[in-house]
């Protein structure tokens, strides 16, 4: 079978440390370009400035993966469906929820595949929690997602403007887990965002949700973390307490403790590879959905500036 040729659309951060090496290590697909307005992209792979450009004047592609900031997503995305090209979303998927599911109507109709992508689903330790918990009552739950701003995102303009989601870029990741692992439900009953005076979106996040069994699910998110950060879940069960940190690759169980490997982006890249070649589309916005009910229900509090 001819391997799947891939553009990579948006090469910053996560494209470089992530996409490319995934790519690579995988024989469903070939690295066909990459598109950035001001990068320049790989030695020996031919490189665009706008997608335009590219679907203008080739190489042809089957496939892109968009991994320019969400708010920026919508255009590309319909842009590739429209000539019939499947589309990796990095997370989050869209900049609303009303774009992702018009994007996935298109992509039905046209028969290509969307694949909304959760990387922090394929984290070693997901798989086996979600298995472990099926069968278990849920007591309480606490995610610790507490990280360093300026270590992670340093200079990033667009992740503090709407649709940029601040400190919920992150803080989506533990929800696309929670949302995977727990076997109910879960809906937010009140939060408080915290935004700095010159910035549009939270630094910080109080939130407490409850799920269909009256479980309650509390979430602290914070990028003022300095020194150990945290990337953690915590579910007290009827059969005792599971607990995943480093943001899921390590799993501890009341019978012992896994350490997993990085194999995030090689189960993305796998699990879309299976998509188009089944003809499917794989579209979950339930982490996008929360994340929005957070900022249609929560309170506001102003704190100070914040500078890069
Ligand atoms: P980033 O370093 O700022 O990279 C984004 C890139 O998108 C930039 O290099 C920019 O290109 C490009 N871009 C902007 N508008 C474009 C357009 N219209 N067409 C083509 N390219 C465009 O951001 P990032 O950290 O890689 O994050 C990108 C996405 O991946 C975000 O949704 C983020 O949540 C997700 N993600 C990030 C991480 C992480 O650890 N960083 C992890 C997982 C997922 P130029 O520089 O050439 O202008």
């Amino acid at each position: 079978m001819d391997p799947i040729r891939i553009a990579i659309i948006g090469f910053g951060k996560i494209a470089r440390d992530q996409h490319v090496p995934a790519i690579r290590g995988n024989g469903a697909f070939s690295l066909a370009a990459t598109v950035s307005p001001h990068d320049s992209g790989l030695e020996g792979v031919p490189h665009h400035t706008s997608l335009d450009a590219l679907l203008a004047e080739g190489p042809a592609v089957d496939a892109v993966a968009l991994c320019t900031p969400p708010q920026v997503r919508y255009d590309l995305a319909a842009q590739a469906l429209a000539r019939g090209v499947h589309v990796f979303l990095e997370k989050p998927p869209g900049a609303t929820l009303a774009e992702v599911s018009a994007l996935h109507a298109r992509a039905d109709k046209v028969g290509a595949t969307l694949f909304a992508a959760w990387h922090s689903r394929f984290a070693s330790g997901v798989a086996p929690a979600r298995a472990w918990l099926a069968e278990r009552r849920i007591e309480k739950v606490s995610i610790v997602w507490r990280e360093d701003v300026r270590v992670w995102h340093p200079g990033q303009a667009w992740i503090w403007q709407p649709g940029g989601l601040g400190v919920f870029d992150p803080g989506i990741n533990a929800l696309s887990i929670a949302t995977h692992i727990l076997p109910r439900p879960f809906f937010l009953t009140n939060a408080t965002l915290v935004l700095p005076e010159n910035r549009a979106a939270p630094i910080a996040a109080d939130l407490h949700f409850r799920d269909t069994g009256g479980a309650p699910i509390h979430m602290d998110l914070d990028w003022r973390q300095t020194g150990p950060q945290s990337w953690d879940i915590t579910v007290e069960t009827d059969a005792g307490t599971l607990k995943l940190s480093k943001g899921g690759a390590v799993l501890q169980l009341p019978g012992g403790t896994e350490h997993g490997e990085d194999v995030e982006y090689a189960g993305l890249y796998s699990r879309f590879a299976t998509l188009i070649r089944g003809g499917r589309s794989d579209v979950d916005t339930d982490p996008l959905r929360l994340v929005a009910d957070a900022f249609l229900r929560g309170w506001r509090e102003t704190t100070d500036a914040f500078h890069d």
